[in-house]
């Protein structure tokens, strides 16, 4: 079976076979750009040699050698050749695009013979020799995993004995040293002596890269992402060309638009004479692309045509790479660029705007997690004015953030579990941080542009970052950092302003993100195209207008115990709760009626006719009560009554499992006066509004319900009262009264409660908790570990659990629906707002999610993409049965 294709014999579909890389390098030999000759190894032969125990097949082995042969041949050049040495690169690409989590190596086919040769044939002595000491340090690196600091010490005290400030001060002397010294590093770490054989160095890269697929840091990038463990990688073999091989050479890359504001401008930058390798870590900082035009103006030009020739065919801004070897231009990669959610969302509406994608693409296209990130923090520009700089980088990722900083992974992480905020501060970043970065607010490097490392992944991950600044001077081994002189050491406190790149010292306060424009235009695609309407969890009117200016279509879930925190209420509602009798209940009830009428009177007025859900009351008590003899004697007072008696009636009511005990409408079938009471303050709240001609709708909904006659019991008093206010009022009135459905007998008699719901509501918290039978507030004690030992797949209290919560909730629809066709269900526990979840929702009937107002965004577009791969699914299975 074939293993290896060459560029001219794949297509940008191939991608599971090819990788990504091989297969855009495919598609882009086919529209007739410049692309270097070479082949790629499939992920088949990936899955192979994990097969074969990390070995190369004999077949794979025959087959690189008759590539090799024909690449010979393609490129006029042969490997081990004195007059034309023919060079390659090897690079990994997997079908998922995972920025620098595996390995590449250069310049592979030299040694201590063809280094000459090279040198002979490009009159370039020095070039030759920086091309084989970066073949050494790649090549020890990455297949025998000798540490990159133990090369990189030695580059760095040569050039401080010789007083050199960069690589480019180093002579051929200095360089053939340097190899001569690698070598001996090989000997030294027993690994023997550095291979002469190309094809011997070619075998043992392919398996090199093969095995980087299991390395720790791409697999940690896969978890973090999602990817698929078993998909493998493609390797890459192509013939090098040569940004540096003098002044008229160089490398970079570029943008088909900006990656962080998405404006619609090309965006790169660019190294002269320098490899590729240069840029993307960070090591040297790069110009801009007017340092290429400068330097070849007629390549520059040719380039611009090709990027956008790019752009159009793969109808996705673009992010490719490329080298100018003596003014002749290379494309060696394109890929769909990575952007922040910003420059996504303003990409994808220009793109519609300009006739290149149709709106469902444009839906499709973007990853409603990250509309999350466009509803980032920012620093108000007044804190700002009153705050003075300390240095400015490059704003590589947006947000605003405050911390302690840290130097390394490890640091970082511990702090970050030690609750701290954490912010990693580096010279530079490489894969290996991945873990300190994913728990830190902001990520900060001194050296790097806008596509080094740090800027890539704190883009990708949503993290605000800024890289390349140059005024920090980051010293390792002291955990410290010197900005303009001045020193912090680890643990001192910064903020980070991702949007304008500069730094603050000290904690310096964020605000919520500002609208952005495009993000509503998608957002009213999205609303149309979506099959489940959004509502909002919210208590107060605060949240509510939030929620509303996301796109909310209403309430679907007011706690209103919730609206009992603040002090002077906790007070009135802890009266309640001690209180005995139903005649001491009378007084607190009273002042929390008038309280409960305001607050359902605003949201129901800023709600203008729209749904607003008012829950009753479902307080686990224990919240409540006072838990300590100082808390005890302070509440005692405050309720005028001896501590002695507080305690007795705080014993009475202790439960030894408060989750599982007094709450929700258990509650309210021992004290119906409580549900009475907020009744009658949604029916003052709702006809003082309809006096005032403002239409309204209440939804009641009542929680924890677990059987019929529960309902039927609750119902009946609380429509008795409803009535007896209309009547008096003598104004008709539409309400509806629902349940939750959060117990799971509540799915398997979902038919009887239908009889008697207008509406039911998922609570997927309560239902998941008792589901599982893991605790809501401990499941953090043992979660880890399942999730560690592959037990468990997911939190299940952040995304469905299918098989499980999932066919109990798909039970309790089927039977609510084969009793009322036209039954209203919604799901407002916090699963309602993860959008893989709300996949299944819509899959199973669900009509509406109500979730936490900075969710509403995603929620929308989750719903637009869930309706949309549906209807595709659908018209394929229809295409298959013609
Ligand atoms: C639920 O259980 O999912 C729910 C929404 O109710 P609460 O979180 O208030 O218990
Ligand atoms: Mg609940």
């Amino acid at each position: 079976m074939q293993q290896i294709y060459f560029f001219n014999e794949g297509r940008r579909d191939m991608r599971a076979l090819l990788g990504g890389k091989g297969a855009n390098l495919a598609e882009m030999t086919h529209l007739g750009l410049p692309v270097p000759q070479g082949f790629t190894i499939s992920t088949v032969a990936c899955h192979d040699y994990e097969k074969n125990q990390n070995q190369l097949s004999d077949e794979l082995r025959a087959e690189i050698a008759q590539a090799l042969t024909r690449l010979e041949a393609l490129t006029d050049k042969k490997f081990d050749s004195m007059q034309t040495p023919l060079l390659v690169s090897v690079r990994s690409g997997a079908a998922i695009s995972m920025p620098g989590m595996m390995d590449t190596i250069l310049n592979l086919g030299l040694n201590d013979q063809t280094v000459l040769g090279l040198a002979e044939q490009t009159h370039n002595e020095r070039f030759a020799w920086d091309c084989y000491r970066r073949l050494l340090q790649m090549f020890g690196n990455v297949v025998y995993g000798m540490p990159e600091q133990t090369f990189e010490s030695v580059l760095t005290s040569y050039k401080r004995r010789n007083g050199y400030h960069n690589d480019l001060d180093l002579t051929a002397g200095d360089l053939k040293a340097i190899a001569a010294r690698f070598q001996d590093l090989y000997l030294e770490s027993g690994h023997g002596t550095f291979p002469q054989s190309p094809q011997e160095q070619l075998e043992l890269a392919v398996a090199a890269v093969f095995t980087s697929w299991q390395n720790p840091r791409a697999q940690v990038y896969r978890e973090l992402h999602h990817i698929d463990n078993t998909i493998g990688t493609a390797v890459n073999v192509q013939a090098m060309v040569f940004g540096n091989s003098g002044a008229d050479s160089g490398t970079g890359v570029a943008f088909t638009r900006d990656p962080v504001t998405g404006e619609k401008k090309i965006f790169g930058e660019f190294l002269q004479n320098a490899q590729g390798e240069d840029v993307v870590s960070g090591v040297r900082t790069p110009q801009g692309l007017p340092a290429m035009e400068k330097m070849a103006p007629q390549a520059y030009q040719q380039f611009l045509i090709a990027v956008a020739k790019l752009e159009k065919h793969y109808r996705d801004m673009q992010d490719v790479e490329f080298t100018l070897e003596h003014g002749k231009l290379y494309f060696l990669q394109t890929r769909n660029g990575k952007r922040t959610a910003k420059a996504a969302v303003k990409i994808a509406v220009d793109q519609v705007n300009e006739g290149l994608i149709e709106r469902n693409a444009a839906l499709l296209r973007i990853d409603p997690e990250q509309v999350s990130n466009l509803l980032h923090p920012e620093f108000a520009a007044a804190t700002l004015a009153a705050h003075t700089p300390l240095t400015k980088g490059l704003p590589a990722s947006p947000g605003a953030a405050s911390g302690k900083i840290y130097f390394t992974a490890s640091s970082a992480k511990a702090a970050h579990e030690a609750g701290e905020q954490v912010i990693l501060v580096r010279q530079d970043t490489s894969p290996e941080d991945i873990e300190g970065m994913v728990v830190s607010e902001a990520i900060v490097t001194s050296r790097g542009g806008m596509t080094s490392h740090a800027a890539v992944v704190a883009r990708g991950m949503g993290k605000c970052g800024v890289v390349g600044c140059e005024n920090l001077v980051v010293d390792q081994e002291k955990q410290q950092v010197t900005i303009n002189g001045k020193v912090f050491p680890a643990g001192s406190e910064l903020s980070v302003d991702g949007a304008s790149g500069q730094l603050y010292q000290g904690h310096l306060e964020a605000t919520q993100a500002t609208q952005d424009q495009n993000l509503q235009i998608l957002l009213s695609w999205a609303q149309e195209a979506g099959q489940l309407d959004v509502y909002a969890n919210a208590d107060t009117p605060n949240d509510f207008v939030q929620a509303l200016n996301f796109g909310a279509k209403g309430i679907g879930l007011t706690r209103t115990e919730h609206m009992f925190f603040k002090t002077d209420r906790l007070l009135k509602m802890r009266r309640l709760i001690i209180a005995g009798t139903a005649l001491d209940r009378v007084e607190p009830l009273a002042e929390l009626q008038e309280l409960q009428t305001e607050d359902f009177y605003q949201l129901y007025r800023l709600a203008q006719g729209k749904t607003v859900t008012i829950r009753l009351l479902d307080p686990p008590l224990h919240e409540f009560l006072p838990h300590d003899a100082k808390e005890m004697a302070r509440v005692a007072a405050a309720l005028d009554m001896p501590v002695a008696a507080l305690a007795k009636r705080v014993a009475v009511l202790h439960e030894a499992n408060p989750m599982l005990g007094h709450r929700g409408c258990r509650l309210a079938v021992t004290y119906p006066d409580i549900y009475e009471m907020q009744v009658t303050a949604i029916i003052h709240a709702a006809l003082r509004l309809k006096k005032e001609g403002v239409p309204v709708k209440p939804h009641i909904m009542l929680p924890l319900i677990d059987t019929l006659p529960e309902l039927q019991w609750l119902k009946a008093r609380l429509v008795a009262k409803i009535n007896d206010l209309l009547a008096a009022a003598h104004t008709p009135l539409h309400y509806q009264i629902g349940i939750m459905i959060e117990m799971p007998r509540a799915c398997l008699i979902a038919d009887q409660l239908a009889q008697a719901a207008d509406f039911f509501s998922f609570g997927t918290n309560d239902l998941t908790q008792l589901t599982f039978g893991y605790s809501r507030d401990d499941i953090g004690s043992f979660l880890p570990t399942y999730l560690d030992q592959g037990i468990l797949k997911a939190d299940p209290f952040k995304t469905l659990d299918v098989e499980g919560v999932g066919k109990l909730m798909k039970m309790a629809v089927d039977k609510g629906r084969y009793e009322r066709r036209s039954l209203p269900i919604g799901v407002c526990g916090e699963l309602g707002g993860d959008p893989a979840s709300i996949r299944y929702f819509a899959e199973i009937g669900i009509d509406y999610v109500s979730v936490s107002p900075f969710r509403v965004p995603s929620a929308i577009l989750a719903s637009a993409q869930s309706a949309l791969q549906r209807n595709y699914q659908a018209s394929k299975v229809a295409v298959q049965a013609h």
